[in-house]
């Protein structure tokens, strides 16, 4: 690794032309057994809510991201990418060497409080999780929701983290002033799946049971089924068990995401692939021979198959202890039922 390069891109507000180390990184590790072999980059970051470029075709558009990649060490991870730009490389390098904005909670407080902030949505969780087990010791997140509570500022979040009930507190006193919302991803409930492919992450069951328990405390949380595996976990029999389940976690919708491979990702999935599942490799380079994302009309049969177990197994149709106390605000337009379940 060259010291001298390793700077932080632009991508989430930073600024590329500045080394980590001139802005006083530290490097640090812990000998306890969740943080063997990782090491953390404690780092000043310049700015902390970034503006989603408007090329992205995401339904956001400011995110904040405490944390440059991820110890919960997904295989098919598509933030892989993201870790080159630090000159790190987008395989183990990302799943052990992590980037620590200390300053966030601080930044977050500033940025928020500033005459030229608009008040916008804030989504987190989007590049990679704001509760990966780093967040357990760092607490980075306690911060920034104290600071968006106080600033009664819209936002969400996405993880695979059971850490978010830590924040629990946090979060209901968030939604008492302004919108709170969350999903956790779960792709499939497939016991050995997700020991190979998600080393890092809590059990898929107890992500749901989390679900559970936000929406039993008033934070609306769905799930973001993602990604469905091709040949590994997208049989109709485990696509019914995963939404069944999710159904009875009382998730408030379901949002379902065949596996796309951008490059990063692609080379370390197909590598993992190619060792421990070699005879479906011809059939991934069918599927993805092409371009990043599988044909449509395999997306179109995995997602309408889920979309009739939704239906089945009534997703979205347990009521969360939710409308918390927020005052009574003008009616929305009512959405179609299937926006309500699918997103
Ligand atoms: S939890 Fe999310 S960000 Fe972390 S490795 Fe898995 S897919 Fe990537």
């Amino acid at each position: 690794m060259r010291w001298d390069n390793l700077r932080l891109t632009g991508a989430d507000g930073d600024d590329p032309a500045v080394p980590l180390f001139a802005r006083g990184a530290v490097t640090r590790t812990f000998d306890t057994p969740e943080f063997r072999g990782m090491t953390f980059y404690e780092i000043q970051a310049r700015s902390i809510i970034n503006r989603v470029p408007a090329a992205s075709r995401v339904p956001f558009e400011y995110t904040i991201n405490p944390y440059r990649g991820c110890g919960h060490r997904c295989i098919y991870c598509f933030a892989r990418k993201t870790h080159e730009y630090l000159d790190l490389d987008s395989g183990a390098d990302f799943d052990s060497k992590i980037i620590v904005k200390v300053n966030a909670a601080e930044l977050a407080r500033k940025e928020l409080a500033s005459p030229r902030w608009g008040g916008h949505h804030v989504a987190m969780g989007t590049n990679v999780d704001c509760y990966q087990r780093a967040e357990g010791r760092y607490r980075l997140m306690r911060g920034i929701l104290a600071a968006l509570r106080d600033a009664a500022n819209p936002f969400s979040i996405l993880t695979k983290g059971t850490l978010i009930l830590r924040d629990l507190d946090l979060l209901t006193e968030a939604a008492d002033v302004t919108e709170v919302s969350a999903s956790v991803s779960v792709g499939f409930v497939d016991q050995e799946v997700w020991r190979a492919v998600e080393p890092g992450t809590p059990n898929p069951r107890r992500r749901l049971q989390t679900c559970a328990t936000l929406n039993d405390n008033g934070i609306a949380c769905g799930v973001l089924m993602a990604p469905i595996l091709p040949h590994l976990t997208d049989s109709p029999a485990q696509l019914e068990r995963t939404v069944k389940e999710i159904a009875d976690a009382g998730a408030t919708h379901i949002a379902p995401i065949v596996l796309h491979l951008r490059p990063g990702a692609r080379e370390w999935w197909l590598s993992w692939l190619s060792r421990e599942h070699p005879r479906l490799v011809p059939r991934y380079l069918e599927l993805y021979g092409r371009g990043s994302y599988a044909p449509k009309a395999y997306q179109e049969q995995v997602t309408g198959l889920v979309k009739e177990y939704a239906e089945r197994h009534g997703v979205g149709r347990a009521t969360p202890a939710m409308a918390r106390r927020l005052p009574p605000r003008p009616t929305p337009p009512t959405p179609e039922p299937e926006q309500l379940r699918l997103l």
